[in-house]
């Protein structure tokens, strides 16, 4: 695997609305290679749009952010506190030359791209304003017209290239890209200027962010230039679809980090899979912790094809993690979810504490999120459960004969000797035998009974965490539930 050199990096998001999956994932590996390959990881809020701009979306990054673990390492930037700087290199480039005041009437403008649109092409400025003769210039700026400030594109016939880490070489001719401007008439910046001045203002060495980006790009390398700076290197990530293939989007499903963290998903389990967005460590690796990621994150793995947001996946990913990370790291989240659904206090877990983790620890292999967990121990924790009306359709379809089946089972169980799996287990099998049935026909419908769920750890565990006193009661509760329908 190549080294790559420490950078200072960034994560600039648009505060105007929530922290989306596909900026954590810009983060995250800006994070991951700063953790790596040393740097500092800094964090930029781009706000210089005021109208769209709120504190709540600010707020809402952060929370994402440190939900997720992903700490920056300097004070967070704001874009707009810096409008002083940008229009202090926006007069450099005038003096220099290297920029032109565009002093197209509103009016015009708008009449050029009414009329653009009508034969169905872009409006295209023909710089006409690039050669304005001085004393002009000044004549207009002294009657106060307003203006726009144009970047002046140089080396018509030039090409503007570069290597990027994720696509190699790209190269734009410069004849393509248009005198763009950078200041508009209210005296703001436009995005490229604000970006590259705040990044060399930052000391920005690595600027990785989606590939919706590569187009600004050659006009940012442009800038650089222009202000005599060294070139930072850039990396565009691929873009993030549903699996439809199409961009993703709300109709996806959840697209706001900040829901996954309120449904009680596991930021590492988030993480994890946000990392396989565009990335890959190599073989058909897949779950990591964040260390290796960190181990294993290099550029050379990221992709260029778009990547593919699979929410099924990202499930799958929690269950992974939900059985990998350590008992006494997950009963506290478990725990938080319990107490929220007010099937137990946390007092009342506390005090049967040894039994509890024992039941977090049978749960958790079959729960990939964390609210699967609560469903499957309400049968442990509460005295009385529903049954879910699919398990009784299937499992309980004869009434009579389920009825015939749990009343032996509950008078084998009631002589039982004692109450441990092993005890339990010669008894059912000894029923089951006697009533000529196999171990299904028999275990089925008392898993209905004992839980009111088709699925559970084995039933030799559900009878040994719930104790004989509970379980009998379970069972005769079912007894006297199926002699009424029955009855009926
Ligand atoms: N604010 C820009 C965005 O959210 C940042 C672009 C960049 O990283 O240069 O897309």
């Amino acid at each position: 695997m190549s080294t790559y050199p420490a950078a200072r990096v960034r994560f600039a998001p648009s505060p105007t609305g929530y922290l989306h999956v596909g900026g954590a994932r810009t983060a995250l590996f800006n994070w991951l290679y700063v953790r790596r390959f040393g740097g500092q990881f800094l964090l930029r809020v781009e706000d210089t749009d005021k109208a769209r701009s709120t504190d709540e979306s600010t707020r809402a990054i952060f929370e994402g952010l440190e939900w997720l673990g992903l700490g920056w390492d300097e004070p967070v930037v704001y874009q707009g506190a810096n409008l002083e700087r940008h229009r202090a290199d926006v007069k450099s480039l005038l003096d220099a030359g290297l920029a032109y005041r565009d002093f197209t009437p509103q009016a015009t403008l708008e009449e050029r791209r009414a009329d653009a649109q009508t034969h169905g092409e872009i409006y295209k400025y023909k710089r006409e304003w690039a050669e304005l003769p001085l004393h002009e210039e000044q004549q207009r700026l002294e009657r106060g017209d307003p203006y726009v400030v144009r970047f002046r594109v140089p080396d018509e016939s030039g090409i503007t290239e570069w290597d990027d880490l994720v696509h190699e070489r790209i190269a734009f001719p410069n004849k393509d890209v248009d005198d763009f401007v950078i200041l508009r008439s209210d005296r703001t910046p436009i995005y490229n200027l604000a970006v590259v001045s705040d990044d060399i203002a930052m000391g920005v060495t690595l600027v990785m962010r989606g590939d919706d980006h590569i187009s600004n790009t050659p006009k940012q390398i442009m800038l650089y230039n222009a202000l005599g700076k060294p070139l930072p290197r850039f990396a565009h990530l691929p873009m993030i679809h549903g699996l439809d293939g199409k961009k993703l989007s709300k109709r996806h499903g959840a697209t706001a980090v900040g829901d996954y963290q309120h449904e009680g998903l596991l930021p590492q389990a988030m993480l994890n899979f946000l990392a396989l967005l565009g990335w890959s460590p190599g073989g058909d690796r897949e779950v990591m912790t964040l260390a290796e990621m960190i181990d294993l994150f290099s550029p050379e793995g990221l992709q260029r094809k778009a990547a593919i947001f699979d929410p099924k996946k990202l499930e799958w990913m929690n269950g992974q993690h939900m059985s990998m990370m350590s008992l006494t790291d997950l009963e506290p989240v478990v725990t938080r979810a319990i107490v929220a659904s007010g099937l137990a206090t946390a007092e009342a877990l506390g005090a049967k504490h040894d039994w509890y983790l024992r039941l977090v620890d049978l749960l958790r292999v079959r729960a990939r999120v964390v609210d699967d967990i609560v469903r499957q121990a309400a049968p442990y924790l509460a005295r009385d459960i529903d049954y879910d009306p699919d398990a009784v359709a299937k499992q309980w379809k004869d009434r009579e004969a389920s009825r015939n089946l749990l009343t032996a089972t509950r008078d084998s169980l009631m002589a039982a000797s004692s109450w441990e799996a092993a005890t339990l287990e010669a008894e059912l099998r000894g029923v089951a035998e006697k009533l000529g049935v196999g171990g299904g026909k028999l275990f089925q419908p008392l898993r209905v009974a004992l839980t009111g769920l088709t699925v559970s750890p084995g039933i030799f565990d559900v009878l040994v965490m719930q104790g004989r006193e509970l379980a009998l009661y379970r069972i005769e509760q079912a007894i006297n539930y199926l002699s009424v329908a029955a009855d009926r």
